[in-house]
Formats: structure tokens, C-alpha cells, sequence
């Protein structure tokens, strides 16, 4: 299959890049800016993209690729920090404009331009820089500008080098996914063959070859990743798969009945639910700090799941949710360079496996829910909100007692519902109740109450590192609020969290 090489500088952009290549279908990889030459230069590679970064080129010590790179004979866009590598490497030079350019701006392109041919000239992009290309390298020519940047995007075509000061790849961009198509398919004469509806069947072979007759275990949480690498293995293998679902008592209301309707009944899987709502709740009991919670939830589900595993003979293979944003290498001094996958309340790590599966581990999330729905996953399991392992428990602050857990499970239900109704269920990143163990004079009835106050938590995001709450219709809070009071024992107010993240977090604890 033909690829493209993203080489990341680690700008804040580069997996969106890769993305957006690959909603272009067209597969990509991301390698580190330092990755040895011979990683990126296989035959099916049909271009690459220098992607943005953090640095400055001129700077001493900072990101840089092999210049080899540019003198392959294959086609590369530079992009940002790539534009401005591009030219430094390349005998043009990059200096500090007076002004920098943040935020849209407007453009003309050269339509001359094999990148901008055909489109409209008169556009806008996101630009978001300090440096600039002052003067660019032999042979080059400028082919966009803004008011503030003579050289927005320059190219020396006979040899197919491109630059773009500013991102194509983001929305703002207007153009910016028909430049990068462009690139794409008339400049690398990429096919558009990263279909993820087509891939399923070729998966599944590869998976029952490497897995022969093999006896393979899963955790099923219920979480997206980790039921379609299910789903996928189970078809590659049947029942050679065994899913153990753990009921920790934490979970929504009515979730552990569905999971097993979708992946028992309807899948045909071979799945162990384990009753554990007893066990869990007892070691919790008297139990309020934040983080000896977590760890104790953690714990056990490890141990529940080791039992488990034993009372089947100890399957040999694991298969876990990994997806590629959790093994992308940035090169780039991140605080984890590759991050190991965490499953629900924590990976059985001392468990003797012999191998770990991961059919997912080349895919971005927004894939693996194309995947989920082309294996006939029903979408309230391929759109299900991202969830934490110890579940409620993080919703209820302090002691979790069966009081608690039924009025933060009966508010979350009727929150969904509501929310469903609405018809804002993708519009919304994470949308939950929380119980924060505060009791408040209220009146019902003409009677007095001092009862339970819930909270409503609802946020926007696209990646969850940055959230802002979201902006749900006052009606709508209103007729939420109005059901979680009259329908949810022991509840006499509700509140909104307006806090976005940073400075606060998405859960409570
Ligand atoms: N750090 C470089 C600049 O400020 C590149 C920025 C980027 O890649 N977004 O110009």
C-alpha cells in the first residue's frame, strides 16, 4: 500500500496531519524527527510531510531531519517548522518578521502552483508563527502570500519540494484539506486506498494466522477500543477467545446488562460476567481519599480478573485496546515517549502471557469507530463517552456506599436520556452527574428538605487535554434538573459545573 511519512517535530498539529491524510485515505506513519533513514525510505513511501514544532530553526540543538531527506527524489511539504527546516536546510533563511502571525489570516495563492491549482485564490488560513522565510532557497519560488508574509507557501516543483507557512491541516484553513488532497494525489499519486471499511477482512486473516489455535483472554470493559479489538479477534478465532467482563458495582446504570446483551447475545462471544458488586463495595468501606480509592478498585480488579483467568486454564494470549496515538514515538522529549496502553483498572502485569495482541495499535480513535460500526458494532457502543476504569467511584466523593451509587446511577441515566433527546450526544465529549456529598436546605412538598445535591458536568473537547464546559440550552438544564429532583430519591438541587480544564479536571477526583 503506498504511504506517506509524517515527520514530527512535536508540534501540537502533527497527529492531526496524519488524520487528515488518512481521511484522504491514504495510509501514513509518524516517525520521530531523529528516525534512521532507512525507516523512512521504503519503497511504498510516496512523500513526506515535515510537520510543525515548538522550536525555532535557528536555535542551537533544535529537531532536525536528515537532509537526505530532501534529495530523494520524492515529493516533501514542509509545514510551518517544516516549511521553515525546509528552507533552512536548503540555503534559504529564516529570521523573526517584526510581526508574527496568529490566528486567520487572509491569502492569495499562486494558482500556478501544482498545491493550489483550481482552487480559489482569494482565501484564508490559520497561521500560527514567530519566524518566517526571509529568503528562500535557490530555485524556489513564493507561491502564496497574506499581508504580513511575502512567502506563505513557496516550491521548487522540478523537484517537488513544497512549503506551507501556514497549517492546512486545520479547519480554519478554509482550503486546507483540498491543499493537502492535492498533494496527496497529483503531487505523490497516492490512491485512495486506506479504506477502513475494507480493512476488517484483511485484519481478521492476519489475526487468526498469528494467533493459530491459541487460546486468547480479554478484558471487556465495554469501552470502545478494547470491544472492537474483541469483536475482530473473536471473529478471527471464535471461541478461542475468552472475554471477562468485571461488574466492579461502578458502572452506569443498566451498562452491564447491555454489554452483555450486545456481546453475548447478539456477537455470539464467549464472555465471563463476574458478579463482583459484594467484593468490590466491601474493600471500599469507610474508604474516602481520591487516589486510595482508585488504587484499591485497581487492585482488585486485577485480582478478580486473575481468578478468573486461572478457573479457565490460563489462556496464553492477551488482547488489549491499543491504539496509535498510545505508541506513536515523538523523538521529541515528551514526558512519555511510548506510553503503554492501561485497560480497565489497570493491566494484570505480573499474569504470564505469552504474547500481547493488538489489532488496534495503527489506528487513531475516530478509526477504530469506523471499524466498530463497518463489524456491525451498534452505535451506542461505538460512540460510548470515554469512561474511567474505577467509574462511579471517582463520580461519588468520599465513602461510596449502594445509597450513593443508586442516586449518581439514576441522575446519570435520566442525564442521558435527556441529553439523547436533544440530540447533543456528539456535540458533547463527556456528559455525567456527580455526587459531591453535600446535603442543602431545600423545600418540597411545603415541607422542608435537607437532602443530596448533584452536580451536572458536561464538556467540549476534541482531545480531551483541554475542555470547556459545555453550553447546553437553559430549557434543557432546566427540564434535566426538574427529572433528577423529582424522579431521584433524596435529590433536592441540582448545580451546572462551569469550569473548563485546565484549571479544573473532567471528573471530580
Ligand atoms: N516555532 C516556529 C515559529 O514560531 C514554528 C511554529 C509552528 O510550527 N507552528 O515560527
Amino acid at each position: 500500500m503506498n504511504k506517506i511519512i509524517v515527520v514530527d517535530f512535536g508540534g501540537q498539529y502533527t497527529q492531526l496531519i496524519a488524520r487528515r491524510v488518512r481521511e484522504a485515505h491514504v495510509y501514513c506513519e509518524i516517525v520521530p524527527f531523529d528516525a534512521a533513514m532507512d525507516r523512512l525510505t521504503s519503497e511504498d513511501v510516496r512523500g513526506y510531510i515535515l510537520a510543525g514544532g515548538p522550536n525555532s530553526v535557528n536555535d542551537p540543538g533544535v529537531p532536525m531531519c536528515d537532509p537526505a531527506l530532501l534529495d530523494l527524489g520524492k515529493p516533501v511539504l514542509g509545514i510551518c517548522y517544516g516549511a521553515q527546516l525546509m528552507a533552512k536546510l536548503l540555503g534559504g533563511i529564516v529570521d523573526k518578521p517584526e510581526t508574527g502571525e496568529y490566528g486567520g489570516v487572509d491569502v492569495v495563492y499562486d494558482e500556478r502552483c501544482a498545491l493550489f491549482a483550481g482552487l480559489n485564490p482569494n482565501s484564508t488560513v490559520w497561521m500560527s508563527h514567530n519566524d518566517a522565510i526571509v529568503k528562500m532557497p535557490q530555485g524556489f519560488v513564493s507561491a502564496a502570500h497574506t499581508p504580513h508574509c511575502p512567502i506563505a507557501a513557496m516550491a521548487r516543483e522540478d523537484q517537488q519540494l513544497y512549503a506551507l507557512q501556514f497549517h492546512p491541516e486545520v479547519q480554519h484553513t478554509k482550503l486546507g484539506f483540498d491543499i493537502l488532497k492535492k498533494f496527496l494525489y497529483d503531487i505523490c499519486h497516492c490512491a485512495e486506498e486506506w479504506i477502513i471499511g475494507d480493512l476488517a477482512g484483511g485484519m481478521i486473516a492476519s489475526l487468526k494466522a498469528e494467533i493459530g489455535d491459541r487460546r486468547v483472554l480479554s478484558a471487556l470493559s465495554g469501552g470502545v477500543d478494547s470491544a472492537v479489538a474483541s469483536v475482530l479477534v473473536h471473529k478471527a478465532i471464535g471461541d478461542n477467545l475468552t472475554c471477562i467482563f468485571v461488574d466492579h458495582g461502578m458502572l452506569r446504570k443498566n451498562e452491564a446488562e447491555r454489554v452483555l446483551q450486545v456481546y453475548r447475545d447478539e456477537f455470539g462471544m464467549n464472555l465471563i460476567f463476574v458478579d463482583a458488586k459484594e467484593r468490590f463495595l466491601s474493600k471500599l468501606k469507610g474508604v474516602t481519599d481520591p487516589e486510595e480509592k482508585r488504587k484499591i478498585i485497581g487492585t482488585e480488579f486485577i485480582r478478580v480478573f486473575e481468578e478468573e483467568a486461572a478457573k479457565i486454564g490460563s489462556p496464553e494470549i492477551l488482547v488489549q485496546g491499543t491504539i496509535y496515538p498510545d505508541v506513536i514515538e515523538s523523538g521529541v522529549g515528551h514526558a512519555n515517549t511510548i506510553k503503554s496502553h492501561h485497560n480497565v483498572g489497570g493491566l494484570p502485569e505480573n499474569m504470564a502471557f505469552t504474547k500481547i495482541v493488538e489489532p488496534l495499535r495503527g489506528l487513531f480513535k475516530d478509526e477504530v469507530r469506523a471499524l466498530g460500526v463497518a463489524l456491525g458494532i451498534p452505535a451506542s457502543q461505538v460512540w460510548r463517552q470515554p469512561f474511567p476504569g474505577p467509574g462511579l467511584a471517582v463520580r461519588i466523593l468520599g465513602e461510596i456506599t449502594p445509597y450513593k451509587l443508586k442516586i449518581v446511577q439514576d441522575s446519570d441515566a435520566i442525564l442521558r436520556e435527556e441529553i439523547a433527546a436533544a440530540g447533543l450526544e456528539r456535540d458533547i465529549w463527556q456528559y455525567f452527574t456527580v455526587l459531591p456529598n453535600v446535603r442543602s436546605v431545600g423545600v418540597m412538598g411545603d415541607g422542608r428538605t435537607y437532602d443530596e445535591l448533584v452536580a451536572i458536568r458536561a464538556v467540549t473537547s476534541s482531545d480531551a487535554m483541554t475542555v470547556d464546559f459545555a453550553r447546553i440550552p437553559y430549557e434543557i438544564l432546566a427540564k434535566i434538573s426538574s427529572r433528577i429532583i423529582a424522579e431521584v430519591d433524596h435529590v433536592n438541587r441540582v448545580v451546572y459545573d462551569v469550569t473548563s480544564k485546565p484549571p479544573g479536571t473532567i471528573e471530580w477526583e
